[in-house]
């Protein structure tokens, strides 16, 4: 723990530097002593000390000072450090004031100005109130801290990304913690504007976007070089894979990555069938793994950024950025797969994130502990989260729309779900609505054979139906399919025995798409086998077709 501060606060500049050295004398090993020439000083010292978190052992506070007294500064004070130890500096005169305080604000101690010798009148004083106050005091957590609302959205995603990227954080429920509100209004006026996330150097971002908080964060956003061999545009498995062969191999590479690297992968809590780790490997150790093996061939991993468009400028191809950076490099790989289908069913819309989920949302298990749950899906991601929540839930039940889970689940999966005592599937039915105000209650279901409707309480939904490409970005850019997936090579469309429009003599290269030189792999692709494995095959071997386009240009 770092070391706690005594926060002297006082406007005469002879009794501050006397007080100040006598603190110094004593508890200088143990304690930072800090101070402040007037009340409003020391406002602004115990606010910013809060935001960073850190731990305010004692305030010495004089009483008689312009514009605010001792006594109304304290007041103020513990409402963001309750813990901290008070003590008030006086004259005689003011002793009526002292004792009026010990219970209107819990003054723990009033000293009597002047304190000589200190050995007697001082440090006695401070030494028991300061061993008093240790023994109490947790010690205080020293990385990111997001203060927000369960029933935020915004604090949804922004615990998302952080856990996501890795980045320790530790989330304050402003609900059930005053003090945390205190501080929230210290920063903010619009307390509707959450979470606010605090950062162990003292600064705030008030419902930061996802690449304002990956660089506050100490991720790298910005792009070194201002020209790349290859620039891959998503950091799941085809991405990272893709990263890891093209800087191995000596081609300057940047991956650019919206959220968190891993994809979908990095959102299983168990991967089971990838080769090499026959006791599964979770998502996030995976995307751990493969992303500190891209950095240390020395690709670029950009974080929280989204490319929004795509553009040819012969012999390059051009990449844009959410925040308008643009990028440059002779080749593009679009490894930006898929992401559940959203539920379009009247309640789910408001309650996203406070209650309905989509994939597995691991960061929120714990809050439904002990709490009904259900998980909407009958595939094997809807298996694996169902599996995953019965940790921690009272129970999962599982709604699934075919008659059964055999024609669309790992026979392995399914004997564990039917083994697990608070796992119930209801099969037949589909989800008509949902129902809860600022959290869900409730969940309507409409039984297939006989329309029959059902309502059962439900404090979260995890759904798992289907899935949409990532592919809006190169729409009238590159060719396709009819569900928005991107053709590449031998499954663009023809035209007299050629791809239609395709301009060069030579036919187009494995994972090619219908712009020469920007290629597709892993889930985005139209046709693709949507496993890791898969993803990191096409990723991996994408990079042979990149190097045989970097020939010819
Ligand atoms: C819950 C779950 C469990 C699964 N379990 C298994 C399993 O056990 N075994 C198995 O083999 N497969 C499993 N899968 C499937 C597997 O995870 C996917 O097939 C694989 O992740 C696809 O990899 P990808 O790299 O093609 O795409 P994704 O994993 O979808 O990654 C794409 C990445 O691109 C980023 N991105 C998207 N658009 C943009 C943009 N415009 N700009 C920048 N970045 C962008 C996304 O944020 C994402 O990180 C599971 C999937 C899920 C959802």
């Amino acid at each position: 723990m770092a070391k706690p501060v005594i926060l002297a606060v006082d406007d005469d500049a002879a009794v501050l530097g006397a007080i100040e050295h006598d603190l110094r004398q004593h508890y200088r090993a143990d304690y930072r002593v800090l101070k402040a020439g007037s009340a409003a000083e020391g406002l602004d010292a115990a606010k910013e000390l809060a935001a960073r978190n850190a731990p305010v052992a004692l305030f010495l506070v004089d009483q008689r000072m312009p514009g605010m007294s001792g006594i109304e500064l304290l007041g103020e004070v513990m409402k963001l450090h309750p813990a901290s130890r008070r003590v008030l500096l006086t004259a005689y005169a003011d002793t009526d004031v002292a004792i009026a305080g010990i219970n209107s604000i819990g003054l723990d101690h009033y000293l009597m100005k002047p304190w000589d010798p200190p050995e007697q009148r001082l440090y006695p004083v401070l030494d028991d109130l300061l061993s008093e106050w240790r023994a109490r005091v947790r010690p205080a957590f020293e990385g990111i801290r997001v203060l927000g609302s369960q029933w935020s959205p915004e604090s949804f995603a922004v615990k998302e990304f952080l856990s996501g990227n890795r980045i320790p954080y530790e989330w304050v429920d402003l609900e059930l913690d005053a003090t945390a509100r205190a501080l929230v209004a210290s920063l903010t006026e619009d307390l509707a504007r959450l979470p606010v996330v605090l950062f162990p150097d003292g600064t705030h971002l008030v419902a930061p976007t996802s690449v304002e908080l990956a660089a506050k964060a100490g991720l790298q956003t910005q792009a070194h070089r201002p020209f790349y061999d290859v620039i891959v545009i998503g950091g799941g498995p085809a991405g990272l894979a893709n990263a890891v062969y093209a800087a191995s191999e000596g081609l300057h590479s940047v991956l650019v990555e919206a959220h968190a690297p891993g994809g979908q992968a990095g959102t299983s809590s168990l991967i089971e069938n990838y080769l090499g780790f026959p006791a599964g490997v979770t998502g996030a150790d995976l995307a751990q793994r493969a992303t500190a093996q891209a950095r240390r061939f020395g690709a670029e991993l950009l974080s929280g950024q989204e490319v929004v468009g795509l553009r040819r400028e012969d012999p390059y191809r051009v990449v844009v950025l959410a925040d308008g950076t643009e990028l440059a490099a002779y080749c593009v790989v679009i490894a930006t797969g898929m992401s559940a289908r959203m539920l379009d069913i009247p309640g789910a819309e408001p309650l996203h994130g406070i209650g309905v989920y989509y994939g597995a949302a691991m960061t929120e298990a714990a809050r439904y502990r002990a709490k009904d749950i259900c998980v909407v899906g009958g595939a094997n991601s809807a298996g694996q989260g169902a599996l995953f929540f019965s940790r921690y839930a009272r129970r999962v039940t599982m709604l699934v729309r075919a008659p059964d889970l055999e024609s669309s689940m790992s026979s392995y999966l399914i004997d564990r779900i039917r083994s697990a005592p608070n796992i119930e599937v209801i099969n037949s039915v589909e989800v008509e609505a949902v129902h809860g105000e600022g959290a869900l209650e409730s969940v309507d279901l409409k039984v297939a054979d006989s329309g029959a409707l059902r309502t059962i309480p439900a404090a979260a939904m995890f759904i798992f139906i289907g899935v949409r490409p990532h592919a809006e970005a190169f729409a009238g850019v590159l060719a396709l399919d009819e569900d928005g997936f991107v053709l590449t090579g031998s499954d663009l469309p023809q035209e007299h025995g050629r791809p239609r429009g395709w301009p060069l003599e030579r036919a187009p290269f494995m994972f090619e798409t219908s712009l020469p030189g920007v290629f597709a792999a892993g889930d985005v692709r139209s046709g693709a086998n949507r496993r890791v494995a898969a993803a990191v095959g096409e990723g991996s071997a994408a990079i042979y077709s990149v190097h045989r386009y970097l020939r010819t240009v």
